[in-house]
């Protein structure tokens, strides 16, 4: 079973999956902006349009892994799921380090015991609901920055790895620029946590291939959810993504990568210069690209549905 925004769905429920992409994004306190504030009607229009684009090829379900204080909207993601009718899970846990993205809490830090604070939250928001909306996350997310990982940022991949040995919820980790992924594993992996329970996020960005090989032999799931970013430095183009996938493919990883694109269907009060992207990508370019390639239906349906699912067994 897996936890939407609308309650609880079976696997047979669910026909095509997109496992990374946000429906709004923004950083912490664009919400009090008065000169350049969200808006949420355009917000709603923004989705609107994507949600029709990703319909077209049968999904019918989203994972929004949109971390706390970065827009994070469960009730916004209700009316979305409510008037266009579709399956949208939401995360709980916290962004990098990076950006004073974390700067409340590391001010709770100084007074409490955060990791057991942070531990209780997102148990509280994946068993019980977020805050008085009766809306419960259905994933995990924790994140770490460009080629670190801080003092602070183990601290939350502690607190997330002991709310998922809880409750049994998948964790879906950020890798800044694909960096840092190996590192995950290894303390996900001193916290007694499976690696079919981890997705490791963003490894489509990660320059070092023979790296992503080291976190698929340790078992863990990988996110090849960047393609089409071309606003991030430092990162394969989309060719070489492509290139990268097929070569995995080839090496027999195909039980264990999850395609996305990691598209923000609204960035919140914020006009980005980059060319706006759009989440068909995977469905109208990846998939049959490979399908030229010579790859069969049933491989490419673990790597665009079924091994997302495996995820939340
Ligand atoms: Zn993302």
């Amino acid at each position: 079973m897996i936890q939407t925004v609308r309650g609880k769905i079976k696997e047979e429920d669910i026909r095509n999956v997109l496992p990374h992409e946000h429906l709004v994004f923004g950083w912490p306190g664009i919400k009090g902006e008065k000169d350049n504030a969200y808006d949420e009607t355009t917000a709603y229009e923004n989705c609107k349009m994507r949600i029709a684009m990703v319909k077209e090829h049968d999904v019918s379900l989203i994972i929004d892994p949109t971390p706390i204080h970065c827009g994070r909207d469960p009730l916004f993601m209700k009316k979305i799921a409510e008037d266009f009718d579709i399956d949208i899970v939401c995360a709980t846990g916290f962004f990098k380090d990076e950006d004073n993205v974390l700067s409340i809490l590391k001010a709770l830090s100084y007074t409490n015991d955060l990791e057991a604070v942070l531990c209780d939250l997102y148990v509280r928001e994946l068993t019980q609901g977020i805050g008085d909306t009766g809306i419960k996350a259905g994933i995990i997310k924790t994140a770490s920055s460009y080629q670190k990982i801080t003092a602070l940022e183990e601290v939350l991949f502690k607190s997330a790895a002991r709310a998922s040995l809880k409750t049994g919820v998948p964790i879906y980790t950020h890798c800044e620029r694909g960096t840092m992924g190996l590192k995950q594993c290894e303390l996900f992996l001193s916290y007694g946590i499976e690696p079919k329970k981890v997705v490791i996020g963003h490894q489509t960005s990660n320059l070092d291939l023979d790296e992503v090989r080291e976190i698929l032999k340790l078992g863990f799931l990988i996110g090849f959810d960047q393609f089409s970013i071309l606003s991030i430095p430092d990162i394969p183009n989309d060719e070489e993504k492509f290139e990268n996938l097929i070569r995995l493919l080839d090496e027999g990883y195909e039980d264990q990568i999850l395609l996305s694109q990691d598209t923000i269907f609204d960035r919140m009060g914020y006009v980005s210069k980059s060319k706006p992207r759009y989440p068909d990508q995977i469905y109208k370019q990846v998939l049959p690209a490979l399908k030229e390639r010579g790859f069969e239906e049933e491989t490419l349906k673990k790597i665009y549905r079924n091994n997302l699912l495996k995820l939340f067994k």
